[in-house]
């Protein structure tokens, strides 16, 4: 019998919730916690099945181990922002309960994201016996495991990476963000960066572009961005000799970016006004639509993968794996955009893994570390089907 924990209610939590209420053969009792009940009542709402609800603040560890002994989950599904992702570990020490999130932590005050505040606390994951699954949405999360697939399948070493993120969709918003507004915006503000030969290299915000020819969509323009399966993938994969990110972004998302930057609307420092501290982005967020609520009339797909070059028997080899996804199809089984989708069902398949105990370890772990077998077949099984096709080298 498992009873499983999911943490935050917005667009990837509902996605991750009615998943998991589709497989009562593993996910036999279900509660979901948030900030604000009623997003949790919504999403039940919309299940047939009875699963719990419960509020909580999870930037509150004691408030988390409270939630934690009275539900006594197998597992903690985060979905809620990675400013909670060391509360939530740091509560599932203290009951000994496993952990999984989609995005790895970064401090509010400062918009930095990277592994090692949560790779530091493997010793302490091991010695407690418990696990802890860092990344398990898409990007990171599939893209880790189409990367370990590869390696598995078809190289004997992987040198070089590009992993390309298209969103071809139209929600019909001027400018709406498809997860998180304030995650989102702090994330494309950032400084670029690619490691290559052993070396991280930083661009100019959205400095360096390129167009691919996405299967299904055409060709787009896509920026170069530092996303953190970067540094795991690099760490686990040590024959990488480079490796990029790419994000494709319409010229209209652009503009309205450039405009927000220019006016210090992005802006993440408090700032006086009326008597009061505003931190600009917040209030953005404010202003901005709900990634929950953009998959009604939401048109068109997503297109992410890999393109991997690397040697297998002594030969040069090019490969490129990928996923689409339509957003209306997404609409009509969960009431979600394919962004919020492509998150949680990979959730919902990692946390399947490690509550079944195809997946199992003691400590924190990358998703890249463990057999790709079991997730790709699942890919295929719970919605996100792939494909791989080998190019002229
Ligand atoms: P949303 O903003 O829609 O949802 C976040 C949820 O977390 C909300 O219900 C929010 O509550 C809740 N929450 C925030 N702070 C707290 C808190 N202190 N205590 C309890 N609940 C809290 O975000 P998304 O669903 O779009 O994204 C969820 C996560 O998924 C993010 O971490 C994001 O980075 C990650 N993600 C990962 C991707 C991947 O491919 N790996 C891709 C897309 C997203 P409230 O409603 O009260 O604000």
């Amino acid at each position: 019998m498992h009873k499983v924990l999911i943490i935050g209610a917005g667009g990837v939590g509902g996605v991750v919730t009615q998943k998991c209420a589709q497989a009562p053969d593993v996910f036999n009792e279900i509660v979901l916690a948030s900030r604000t009940p009623a997003k949790c009542e919504a999403i039940k709402a919309r299940i047939a099945r009875p699963i719990e609800t419960a509020q909580v603040d999870a930037d509150n560890t004691a408030e988390l181990v409270t939630l934690i002994r009275n539900v006594k989950p197998s597992l903690i599904i985060n979905v809620a922002l990675p400013y909670q992702d060391l509360t939530i570990m740091d509560a599932c020490l203290e009951t000994g309960v496993n952990y999984l999130d989609t995005a790895n932590y970064e401090p509010p005050d400062e918009a930095r994201f990277c592994y090692k505040w949560q790779w530091d606390y493997h010793d302490r994951f091991k010695e407690r016996g418990i696990m802890a699954l860092l990344g398990c949405g898409f990007d990171p999360g599939v893209t880790n495991v189409f990367c370990a697939h590869a390696a598995q399948q078809h190289f004997d070493e992987m040198h070089d990476i590009d992993i390309m993120d298209c969103n071809a969709g139209d929600h019909g918003h001027p400018f709406a963000t498809n997860f998180n507004p304030e995650i989102n915006i702090r994330e494309i503000t950032q400084r670029g960066k690619y490691y290559q030969d052993g070396q991280w290299i930083e661009t100019e915000p959205l400095s360096v572009h390129k167009t691919f020819d996405f299967p299904q969509i055409g060709p787009r323009q896509m920026y170069l961005m530092y996303h953190e399966e970067e540094e795991s993938l690099v760490k686990n994969f040590p024959s990488i000799k480079r490796i990029r990110f790419w994000m494709t972004f319409s010229r209209e998302y652009l503009t309205h970016l450039r405009v927000l930057q220019n006016v210090g609307m992005t802006g993440i420092d408090p700032v006086r006004f009326e008597g009061h501290d505003i931190v600009p982005l917040k209030f953005l967020k404010a202003l901005l639509p709900d990634p929950s609520t953009l998959g009604a009339g939401y048109q068109g797909k997503t297109c992410i993968g890999c393109m991997i070059k690397g040697v297998k028997n002594g030969q040069s080899r090019k490969y490129y794996i990928y996923n689409i996804c339509d957003h209306a199809q997404c609409y009509r089984e969960v009431n979600a955009q394919a962004v919020s989708y492509t998150t949680g069902v990979p959730a919902m398949i990692g946390a399947r893994l490690m509550l079944s105990g195809q997946w199992s370890g003691k400590g924190v772990f990358n998703v890249e570390e463990f057999d790709p077998r079991p997730f790709m077949d699942s890919l295929n099984k719970y919605g996100l089907p792939w494909q791989e096709i080998f190019l002229e080298p």
